[in-house]
């Protein structure tokens, strides 16, 4: 067995195991392997080994990898910082985008959206800490984000997104993980038309096991199947 599918393999045996052990479902749980800087031939091993879902993060890379992978049939997520400028490719390119955070962006992939005959998925990337270097939308304003993208016919919110303050030790990041999903949780309970609260992204390589005790439904890992980045 290759590298690859080796941690993939140990990978999905610990998702197993973290979702289990809060009596989840761990086919409620999908891997989004995280492919920024990897080739593509790591990619078709990794889709080899039984993956059918990547997140990149910067449109450019991502437009050449996935038409030299158009052959493999997996489903493509965007995870990166999204400029209004760029929505056009990330709506031809993506099944799901994770980081959607202003109003301005999201009328744009509308806009992009309605052209192409399609209606884009997309998540409510939220900045739970306020950090200033992150994107997102704080709280509140996520609230009020979601009421309104509601109205855009040719975009379907599926849930809420987030990336922590980076700790190297999981428990600290918990809080946030759980702070997600009680944003959820009340976002969902006001039944807005248009707007399903399924999808919990949060959990990486260092916390992956922490965001699926908490509910993450799709977790973004990328160093524990390929390695250091270079
Ligand atoms: C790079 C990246 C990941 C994956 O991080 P790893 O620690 O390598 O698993 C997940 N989410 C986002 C938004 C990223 O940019």
């Amino acid at each position: 067995m290759n590298v690859i599918a080796d941690n993939i393999e140990q990978i999905r045996e610990r998702i197993k195991k973290a979702a289990l052990d809060r009596g989840r479902s761990p086919e409620n749980v999908r891997l989004v392997a995280v492919t920024k800087t990897v080739s593509p031939e790591q990619i078709r091993k990794a889709a080899e080994a039984g993956l059918d879902c990547f997140g990149e993060n910067y449109i450019q890379e991502a437009d050449k990898k996935i038409k030299a992978l158009a052959d493999i049939g997996v489903s493509w997520h965007f995870i990166g910082h999204l400029q209004s400028n760029k929505a056009k490719y990330a709506v031809r390119l993506f099944d799901l985008i994770h980081s959607v955070d202003s109003l301005k962006l999201a009328k744009e992939l509308n806009r992009q959206a309605s052209g192409h005959g399609k209606i884009q998925k997309i998540l409510i990337q939220v900045n739970l800490a306020g950090e200033q270097t992150k994107s997102g939308a704080g709280k509140q304003a996520a609230v009020e984000l979601i009421s309104d993208i509601a109205r855009l016919e040719n975009l379907s919110v599926q849930g809420l997104m987030t990336l922590p303050p980076f700790f190297d030790a999981p428990e600290t990041v918990r809080p946030y993980f759980r702070q997600l999903a009680d944003l959820r949780d009340e976002i969902a309970a006001k039944n807005i038309a248009n707007v399903k609260m399924a999808e919990l992204s949060m959990g990486m390589t260092g916390d992956f096991e922490t965001a699926i005790e908490e509910g993450a439904t799709l977790v973004r890992i990328g160093t524990a199947i390929f390695g250091e980045r270079s």
